[in-house]
């Protein structure tokens, strides 16, 4: 009766979780593996500006995870007071020297740096993060080539637990550069019809309620409730928000939605070990490349 109840428990809970630190673990495991065999180290570094703590927990995240796999790091720090100018020659130091296969800009930047002008400067080729201009039109073209990582992490989670995209109503609410519109564009490139809805969208609930797949990436603690979602959706979490007592929860109420949910990514452990995985995977794959031009 026992052995019943716990396989109840199990069905009715973990399977409707995506463990994205699972997930995460086993893909940076194969990395490691190919890091291995690989006639080059990958390189990834890291430029921060300022002193802004949550950037400096994410920065210290990668550098562990870039530990883990075999990828060689290095975290520039510059003062609070760098000028424009002075970050570009940093980049650009960057772009020449070969060793170093994959730059990220720590963003948010201190307002007197315009992060276009920055982001721009990255050679798209070691623009891991996918945020050049170049990189995101690519996207946009159907030839991707450097995809932003959470998008990226949310497409292997899909691909891992088998939810197929293909004639699925997606729903998108949030249309960042670095999480709505890729992923939006990413779910159509697999045949999804895509609805993207933002902050201006009329009756938001009437589209949330009619997606097979909703991705939300606003910012805003726990807005999509139980009476939000469809039946069975899958419900992919995004947002980070930490409250008064720094406990950190998603854009979704998931303790509510796990039981209207088909399938549900948790806050913690669910997007955000993905999205650093996937950077790392970008950098591996940045410096297969880079081999194959030298070749
Ligand atoms: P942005 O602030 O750049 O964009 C937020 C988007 O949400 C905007 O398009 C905005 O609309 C929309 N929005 C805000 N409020 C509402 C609302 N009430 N209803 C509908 N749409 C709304 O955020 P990001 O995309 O950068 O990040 C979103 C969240 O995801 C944040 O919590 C961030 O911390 C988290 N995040 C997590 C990552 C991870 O690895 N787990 C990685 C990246 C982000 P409009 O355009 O009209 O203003």
């Amino acid at each position: 009766m026992l052995r019943i109840f716990y396989k109840w428990m199990w069905y009715n809970y973990f399977m409707k979780i995506i463990d994205g630190k699972a997930l995460a673990a086993k893909i940076q495991a194969k990395l490691k593996k190919e890091v291995a065999e690989m006639s080059v180290q990958p390189g990834l570094v890291a430029i921060m500006v300022g002193n802004d703590p949550a950037s400096q927990i994410y920065v210290r995240g990668k550098e562990r995870d870039a530990d883990k796999i075999g990828i060689r790091s290095n975290i520039v720090r510059l003062p609070e007071d760098t000028t424009e100018e002075e970050l570009l020659k940093v980049i650009s130091r960057y772009n020449q020297d070969p060793l170093w296969h994959g730059i990220i800009v720590q963003l948010p930047l201190p307002a007197h740096i315009n992060e276009e002008n920055v982001l721009m400067k990255i050679l798209p080729e070691k623009d891991v993060d996918g945020f050049h201009p170049l990189n995101m039109g690519l996207l946009w073209a159907g030839k991707a080539v450097m995809v932003p990582s959470t998008p990226a992490g949310i497409m292997a989670m899909f691909k891992d637990y088998k939810v197929t995209l293909k004639g699925k109503k997606a729903v998108v609410v949030g249309r960042s550069n670095i999480v709505g519109k890729p992923i939006a564009q990413l779910m159509m490139m697999e045949n999804a019809t895509v609805t993207i809805a933002h902050s201006q969208t009329q009756n938001l609930s009437d589209l949330t309620r009619q997606a097979d797949i909703l991705v939300v990436a606003i910012g805003s603690d726990r807005f999509i409730k139980a009476d939000d979602v469809k039946p069975g959706a899958v419900v992919i979490d995004v947002g980070m928000n930490r409250g008064d007592g720094g406990k950190l929860h998603g854009d979704v109420d998931f303790e509510n939605v796990k039981e209207v949910a088909g399938l549900i990514t948790p806050v913690p452990g669910g997007v955000g070990p993905m999205t650093r995985t996937m950077l790392m995977k970008q950098t591996v794959e940045a410096a297969k490349r880079s081999l194959k031009n030298v070749e």
